[in-house]
C-alpha cells in the first residue's frame, strides 16, 4: 500500500484520511495475521500513524514498551523495503529470528554473515520479496550501499537504539552519527527514531544528529507496573539471594554483581547448592561469554550471574526476576538493568539487596574523576542511595527520576506499597526531632555528623563545636546512629531534606519546614534488624497473570516449547512468549481456530507448532480430567 502523498488514480478521490483509516485497519489484520495480537500498546498506533502519514517521529517508549513494533507492523503492509539500523549483530539476529517465526520476510547484513548467505540477502533486496532489512550503521552509511538503495523502493527507515546518535545518551556510538546523510539522501522517506532513554537533551539531540523534519514526539510512561520492586540492606548474600530464587523455580532471571570476582564466588555457591547458573563477566573469552549466554537463552540454565557486561543485546522476554548484590552506581544503570525482567508485560520480580559499603566502594572510585563529572556522578550516587534507604513507593522514586509522575498513591508492586516493611508509628515526632536538628545545626552539616549529634556522642568534633550543648543533642539516643543516619536518608529521598554541595550538606526543603509545623506525612522504616515481616501481600500484577492457570500444563508446553526451540535451534522465547503459554494452559483450546485466539499465535505459529501444542494440551487435559475451551 502507497503512502499518502503518493497517491495515484482512484485513490486521489478517496479522502485522504478514510485512505489512512484504511491503511491502519489492515495493520491491525496483520498484527493479528503475523503476531497474533488483537489491539495495540499505548502509542504503538500513534507512532504507526507518523510513518504511514509519512511524518518523522522520535518514539520513547520503555523497555517492554513495543517499540519493534511500531516499525515492523507498517513494514509488513507498505510498498516497498523498510531498513532498520540497529547497533549490534545480537540484536538484529534475535530481531529477524523473530519476524522469521511469524513468517514475515525479515533478513539482515552484517558482518557475521558467510558470503553465500550476504549474496542471498542482497538478492532478495534486489528482487523485492523482503519486507525489512537490519543493518549496522557504517554499512548503511557506505557509498555501495547507498548507491544499492537508490535502485530499491524505500517505504521508511527505523533507527533503532537510537539514543547511539547523542553524546548524552548511555551509549553512544560515533557510527550513529554518520546516519544524519539518510534525510539528505533519501528526502522523502520518513524517518523513526525509536529508544528508551528519556531525557531531553538525548530527545532533541537524536531530532538534530538525524535531520529529522519537524519530527512527531511520542513519549510514554515510564513505569513498569508489572515490575515487583523490593529492596534490603544487605547481611547475608547467599541466604537472600536464595529466598528469591525459590520464589522463581524453574524461571528464568539475572543477577548482577559489582565485580567479576563476586560472580564467581555467588556462581559456585548457586551452583553447588544445585541451581542451574553460569557466569558472565568481561574477564572471560568472548567463548566463553557467548557459552553462558546461549545456555541462558535457550533455557538450558535459569540464572545468569553477572557483571553489568551483561544485557545490551539481550531481548529474552521472560526473565522472571533480577536481583542487584550490590548497589549500582546510579538510578539510570538501575532502572536499565532491573528493566530486563518482565519484557512480555508478565509480573518479574526486581530484588536490590545495598550495604553502605557499596556506596563507599562508588564514592572512591570517583576519586579520579575531573572534578565536575564527578560532581555529576555523585548526585547520581546519592539518588541511588536515598532509593535504597528510602520510605516512599519504589515505582514512584525511580518515575519522578525521570520527570514523571504516578498517578496512583499505592503502585500494589513494591515492597513499601505491599506492607512488607514497618514504618515507625511515630514517624512524624522522629522526623520533627532530625529536622530541628538539621536546623540547629544551622544547615551546615551532613547527614552522618547530624546523626551523631541527635544520638549523643561525644565526639570530639561535636564537643569543639559544642554541639552537645544544643537542645537536640542526644534527642534520639535510644536508636543507633545507623538507623538515624537511615532515617535521614529516607528523608531525603521524600523531599523533606535535601542535599547540598560538595560535602552534601542537609538543608530542609519547603516541605521540610511544613513538617516542623505538624504537616505533612514522613514515614521512616523501622531499623532494618527488626523488620522481620515477611512477605505482605501478593502483588495484584502477579495473581491477575495467574488466575486460572493450569501450573501443571504450563509446565509442560514450557518443556514443549524449549524441546522445539532446540530442534530449530533459536531461543525458546521466540518459539512462543510466556503471555501465549499461560493463556493456552488457561483457555486450553482444542481447536486449531480456538488456539489462534489466543494472543501471540499467528498464522504461521498456529500451521508449524499447532498440532503438537493442542496435542499436549489434549493429554494433559485428559490425565487431569479438566475442562477445554474455556
Ligand atoms: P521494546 O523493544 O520496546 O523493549 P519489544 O518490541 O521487545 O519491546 O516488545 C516487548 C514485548 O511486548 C514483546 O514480547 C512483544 O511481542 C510484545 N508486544 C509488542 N506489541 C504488542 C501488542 N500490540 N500486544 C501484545 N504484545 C505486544
Ligand atoms: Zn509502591
Amino acid at each position: 500500500m502507497k503512502r499518502g502523498v503518493a497517491l495515484e488514480g482512484w485513490r486521489e478521490n478517496l479522502h485522504l484520511s478514510a485512505w489512512w483509516i484504511v491503511v491502519i485497519e489492515n495493520i491491525e489484520k496483520a498484527l493479528a495475521k503475523y503476531w497474533g495480537y488483537d489491539s495495540f500498546l499505548p502509542l504503538q498506533r500513534q507512532a504507526i500513524e507518523c510513518i504511514v502519514h509519512g511524518r518523522d517521529s522520535v518514539v520513547v517508549l520503555p523497555t517492554g514498551g513495543g517499540k519493534s513494533l511500531c516499525f515492523q507492523a507498517p513494514a509488513v503492509l507498505l510498498d516497498g523495503l523498510t531498513i532498520v539500523v540497529s547497533p549490534l549483530i545480537a540484536l538484529m539476529k534475535d530481531q529477524v529470528d523473530a519476524l522469521t517465526e511469524c513468517g514475515v520476510a525479515a533478513a539482515r547484513i552484517d558482518s557475521s554473515l558467510t558470503p553465500d548467505e550476504y549474496n542471498e540477502a542482497i538478492a532478495r533486496v534486489r528482487d523485492k520479496t523482503l519486507k525489512l532489512l537490519y543493518v549496522a550503521p557504517e554499512r548503511l552509511v557506505s557509498n555501495g550501499f547507498l548507491s544499492l538503495l537508490d535502485k530499491v523502493e524505500l517505504s521508511f527507515i527505523a533507527v533503532d537504539e537510537a539514543h547511539c546518535v547523542s553524546m548524552w545518551g548511555h551509549d553512544f556510538r560515533p557510527e550513529y552519527r554518520q546516519l544524519g546523510i539518510l534525510k539528505q539522501r533519501f528526502g522523502k522517506v520518513p524517518v523513526g527514531a525509536y529508544t528508551a532513554t528519556a531525557t531531553a537533551k538525548v530527545r532533541s539531540d537524536i531530532a538534530e544528529q538525524l535531520h529529522l523534519h519537524e519530527p512527531e514526539t511520542l513519549i510514554g510512561s515510564f513505569d513498569r507496573p508489572n515490575l515487583i520492586y523490593k529492596v534490603h540492606h544487605r547481611t547475608d548474600r547467599l541466604k537472600q539471594v536464595c529466598e528469591v530464587l525459590v520464589r522463581h523455580r524453574n524461571e528464568s532471571g539475572v543477577i548482577y554483581c559489582i565485580r567479576r570476582k563476586d560472580v564467581e564466588s555467588l556462581c559456585a555457591e548457586l551452583c553447588a547448592k544445585g541451581y542451574r547458573a553460569a557466569p558472565y563477566h568481561a574477564g572471560m573469552s568472548a567463548e566463553q561469554r557467548q557459552h553462558s549466554q546461549d545456555r541462558f537463552i535457550k533455557e538450558k540454565i535459569d540464572t545468569i550471574v553477572a557483571t553489568i557486561a551483561f544485557g545490551m543485546g539481550i531481548d529474552k522476554s521472560n526473565v522472571r526476576y533480577v536481583i542487584h548484590t550490590g548497589m549500582p552506581k546510579s538510578l539510570e544503570h538501575y532502572q536499565q538493568e532491573s528493566g530486563r525482567a518482565g519484557r512480555d508485560g508478565l509480573e518479574a520480580e526486581c530484588a536490590l539487596f545495598y550495604s553502605g559499603g557499596d556506596y563507599g566502594i562508588w564514592k572512591s572510585l570517583m576519586r579520579e574523576m575531573e572534578p565536575e563529572a564527578r560532581q555529576i556522578a555523585l548526585g547520581k550516587l546519592n539518588e541511588m542511595y536515598s532509593y535504597c534507604t528510602g520510605g516512599t513507593c519504589r515505582h514512584h522514586v525511580l518515575l519522578r527520576y525521570f520527570g514523571q509522575d504516578l498517578e496512583k498513591a499505592d503502585c500494589g508492586a513494591c515492597d513499601l506499597c505491599l506492607g512488607e516493611l514497618d514504618s515507625l508509628p511515630n514517624s512524624l515526632e522522629v522526623a520533627q526531632k532530625i529536622l530541628s536538628c538539621v536546623a540547629r545545626l544551622g544547615e551546615q552539616f551532613g547527614g552522618s555528623y547530624t546523626a551523631q549529634v541527635l544520638v549523643g556522642s561525644r565526639d570530639q568534633r561535636i564537643l569543639e563545636r559544642r554541639h552537645d550543648e544544643l537542645s537536640t543533642h542526644g534527642l534520639l539516643g535510644e536508636h543507633t546512629k545507623h538507623a538515624v543516619h537511615d532515617w535521614i536518608e529516607q528523608l531525603v529521598g521524600q523531599n523533606y531534606l535535601a542535599k547540598v554541595g560538595e560535602y552534601n550538606v542537609l538543608r530542609l526543603t519547603a516541605a521540610g519546614w511544613q513538617v516542623l509545623k505538624g504537616q505533612g506525612q514522613p514515614r521512616l522504616l523501622k531499623p532494618v534488624q527488626k523488620t522481620a515481616k515477611g512477605p505482605g501481600r501478593v502483588a495484584k500484577v502477579a495473581q491477575d497473570s495467574w488466575e486460572g492457570v493450569d501450573e501443571g500444563l504450563f509446565e509442560a508446553l514450557r518443556e514443549l516449547r524449549r524441546t522445539m526451540a532446540g530442534r530449530k535451534g533459536i531461543p525458546a522465547y521466540l518459539v512462543f512468549g510466556d503471555r501465549a503459554l499461560r493463556e493456552m494452559a488457561r483457555n486450553r483450546p482444542s481447536t486449531p481456530e480456538a488456539l489462534l485466539e489466543v494472543k501471540g499465535v499467528g498464522e504461521k505459529k498456529r500451521r508449524q507448532y499447532g498440532k503438537i501444542v493442542l496435542a499436549t494440551i489434549q493429554d494433559h487435559c485428559v490425565a487431569h480430567g479438566l475442562d477445554m475451551d474455556l
